[in-house]
């Protein structure tokens, strides 16, 4: 166990001749035992951010320490770091047990009766025992992938590092494992990197999220952090679904005025503004509510689009217009019946909005 620090660590490609930015001056400190989750879109540069912790990739800049000790420069052997890939990388040949003990028969002078007792405790701790005399092609995605943590659990690393280990089993499967992967983080209290582009899978499993964007760090933060208080335009639309509903307006005296509405602020939100002559104006899906009628001057006339059901939950699309496309989405108790074609009232409540310079992409409120 331990901490793990990157410190303005900077990854440049070169493609024949051309530099790409792949990881750019991104700093993140990790706690001993904590659950971190790496996300952000294809391309961001998380893949390329844990190899480098794992050392597969080289550093062009910046450092990394593990337990105090600076390992930027050493080989991925000496590092006592355990990945789990996407795609398992089992050895076809070998049966789960070998799978599971020849990284320890390598690397540790550790007896074979030992390695054999740690082998099937660990089995047992992931409901693989009685399989490990069986070969990877003989199993399911789903147990792949536990012999594939069980390799990783076996060698007792100092840290986890996960690369999209879930992304190959079906739904179901994938939130039956993460419920598991991280019962079993917090039980064995390993540091742990976890990289996904699932936000779902951010928002529900890590201690704290790091968003990437660009090879360039957004926010690093709890997962409800992340979600009610975000630092800039990428966080607000990449975390939560569907997306926060953005509307770009000028400011005006204490009022913003756009295509579609109007919106008047109170002095306290005015202040926040500071300023800032463009903003864009965030409000997520759960926060919009459909009323009976208007009451005020955040209150927008609009036209039900289309009604997606979820279940419990209705996504309703409205429009400002009546023949329009759909402007805004509000997430509504799936009990409310509402048609197409109805009008109602838009209510944005100023306690809800977000509120985001529109040149920078900075938060304001
Ligand atoms: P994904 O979710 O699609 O796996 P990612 O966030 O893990 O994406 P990386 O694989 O880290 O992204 O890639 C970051 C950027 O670096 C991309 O633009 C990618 O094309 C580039 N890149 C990665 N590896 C190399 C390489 N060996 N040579 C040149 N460019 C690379």
């Amino acid at each position: 166990m331990a901490e793990l620090t990157l410190d303005n660590v900077t990854k440049v490609f070169d493609d024949d001749g051309s530099e790409i930015v792949a990881v750019d001056d991104v700093s993140i400190d990790i706690a001993d035992g904590e659950f971190l989750v790496l996300v952000g879109p294809s391309g961001c540069g998380k893949s390329t951010t844990l190899r480098m912790i794992a050392g597969l990739e080289t550093v062009s800049s910046g450092d990394i320490t593990l337990g105090g000790d600076v390992v930027t420069g050493q080989p991925p052997r000496e590092r006592d770091i355990a990945m789990v890939f996407q795609s398992y990388a089992l050895y076809p040949h070998m049966t789960v047990k070998q799978n599971m003990s020849f990284g320890l028969e390598e690397s540790t002078d550790m007896a074979d009766s030992e390695i054999s007792s740690l082998v099937e405790d660990t089995a047992e701790m992931l409901g693989i025992a009685d399989l490990l005399g069986r070969k990877p092609g003989e199993l399911s995605g789903g147990q792949q992938q536990r012999v594939a943590l069980g390799r990783a659990i076996v060698r007792d690393p100092k840290v986890f590092l996960m690369d999209e280990p879930l992304s190959n089993l079906d739904a179901k499967l994938r939130s039956q494992m993460r419920t598991e992967l991280q019962r079993l983080q917090e039980e064995l209290g390993v540091t742990t990197v976890y990289v996904t582009h699932d936000q779902t899978e951010a928002m529900t499993m890590g201690d704290r999220i790091a968003i990437l964007n660009d090879g360039v760090l957004q926010q690093v933060a709890t997962p409800l952090e992340a979600y009610h208080q975000p630092e800039n335009l990428f966080v607000a639309g990449f975390i939560g679904e569907p997306s926060m509903n953005f509307f770009e307006m000028e400011v005006q005296g204490d009022r913003l005025t756009g295509d579609r509405f109007d919106y008047s602020l109170s002095q306290e939100t005015r202040e926040a503004v500071g300023d800032a002559t463009h903003v864009t104006l965030g409000i997520r899906p759960e926060d919009v509510e459909i009323v009976g009628e208007s009451a005020g001057d955040h209150d927008f006339g609009a036209v039900v689009d289309v009604v997606e059901p979820m279940g419990n939950e209705n996504n309703v699309y409205l429009s400002f217009e009546t023949d329009g496309d759909a402007d805004v989405v509000a997430t509504i108790d799936g009990m409310r019946s509402l048609d197409a074609g109805q009008p109602v009232v838009a209510r944005f409540p100023e306690s809800a909005i977000h509120l985001f310079d529109t040149r920078t992409g900075a938060a304001l409120k």
